[in-house]
């Protein structure tokens, strides 16, 4: 199995995915860096774009090519997590076999891949955190739910970030497992985690929800929500969906919005207390 890599200044990288993203439609994993972003296909020899390692150009912009052999057992990994990710020079998310970042400032979170879904790596993920490092710079932190918390990666973030406290709800008991293990793993309390099918039941209030769904399941959870937090992440979202999830929340009203590979996320808030 080989990772072949194509590195690209940040200011050209969505050209450079499109680009990608034609010579490998199945998806491509992303590094996040200082001033560049790696985009990686894994394949064996023979199924990868013909990409000659050094320079090279890919959508009109000027790239770096590399590969390395990784081991078989990535072929099956790599879809679930890809690779680690930093956010916002921020927070670095990571499977337990990648070693820790030890740079000053950056958060290390550990989520092992085997679990449930989410791992930062899922641009419908990255688009929260990046969220949810936007409200965490803003004064005072609050409580939180994670609404469909997967692996838990979203509750874990927002405990490391200050929030507090947090619960995270999901209505597959796998999920319930994964968050607790994962939340262990990284000397963080979850204060609540709870089967929930929110499909049924409104969701738990909190200052901050947490919902990483897709639009269907969203706007189910506006209509049986009793109490607008203060903000709400909503992610999951294609382009076209984002007006109507933002307005079924109402009153809380768009704040941010944020895209990725196809994918939107928003952040809604509430309005000003006089
Ligand atoms: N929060 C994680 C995972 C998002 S995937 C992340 O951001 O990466 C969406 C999650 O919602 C899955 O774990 C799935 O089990 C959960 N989910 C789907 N339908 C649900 C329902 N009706 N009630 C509660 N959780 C649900």
């Amino acid at each position: 199995m080989i990772r072949l890599a194509v590195r690209a200044p940040a200011p050209a990288a969505e050209q450079v995915l499109a680009a990608l993203l034609e010579l490998a439609p199945s998806g491509v994993e992303q590094v996040d860096g200082e001033g560049w972003v790696e985009f990686a296909v894994y394949g064996a020899p023979g199924e990868l774009p013909e990409l000659d390692a050094g320079e090279a150009e890919v959508g009109g912009v000027r790239v770096t090519v590399s590969g390395r052999e990784v081991s078989d057992d990535w072929a099956e990994r790599w879809k679930r997590f890809h690779a680690p990710v930093l956010i916002r020079d921020r927070l670095y998310l990571r499977p337990p076999w990648e070693r820790a970042a030890v740079r000053p400032g950056v958060i290390d979170l550990v989520i092992d891949p085997g679990r449930a879904f989410g791992t930062g790596a899922h641009a419908t993920t990255r688009l929260c955190l990046e969220l949810l490092l936007e409200l965490a710079q803003e004064r005072g932190r609050g409580s939180v739910c994670d609404l469909g918390c997967g692996s838990g990666v979203l509750a874990i973030a927002a405990a490391r970030l200050g929030f507090g406290p947090v619960a995270a709800v999901d209505a597959d008991r796998l999920a319930m497992e994964a968050t607790a293990a994962n939340a262990r793993d990284n000397g963080v309390v979850i204060d609540r985690v709870e089967r929930v099918n929110l499909r049924e039941r409104p969701a738990p209030h909190a200052d901050v929800v947490l919902a990483n769904l897709m639009r269907p399941l969203l706007l189910r959870v506006a209509e049986l929500m009793e109490h607008r937090p203060l903000a709400l992440i909503a992610s999951g979202l294609l382009e076209h969906e984002a007006d109507e999830v933002a307005k079924a929340f109402r009153p809380l009203s768009e704040r941010r919005r944020v895209s990725s590979q196809g994918w939107t996320a928003l952040l809604l808030r509430g309005p000003p207390v006089a």
